[in-house]
């Protein structure tokens, strides 16, 4: 996976994943998946990046 590829399109600020792109606040995937832990979410925190992979 190319860490230098900032794909404009996904926005992210969690450094400690293992995809997020050096230097920018940008995802290095070409796509996430995004899911939920609730069985109703309701909120922003209810949602998960499901592609987040640790360092
Ligand atoms: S996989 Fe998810 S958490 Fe990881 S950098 Fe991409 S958007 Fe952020």
């Amino acid at each position: 996976m190319d860490k230098t590829n900032f794909n404009h399109s996904i926005k992210c600020s969690v450094t400690k994943c293992s995809n997020h792109a050096e230097g920018g606040d940008y995802c290095a995937l070409s796509q996430i998946k995004v899911g939920t832990h609730e069985m109703n979410p309701k909120d922003i925190k209810c949602t998960d990046c499901e592609s987040f992979v640790t360092r």
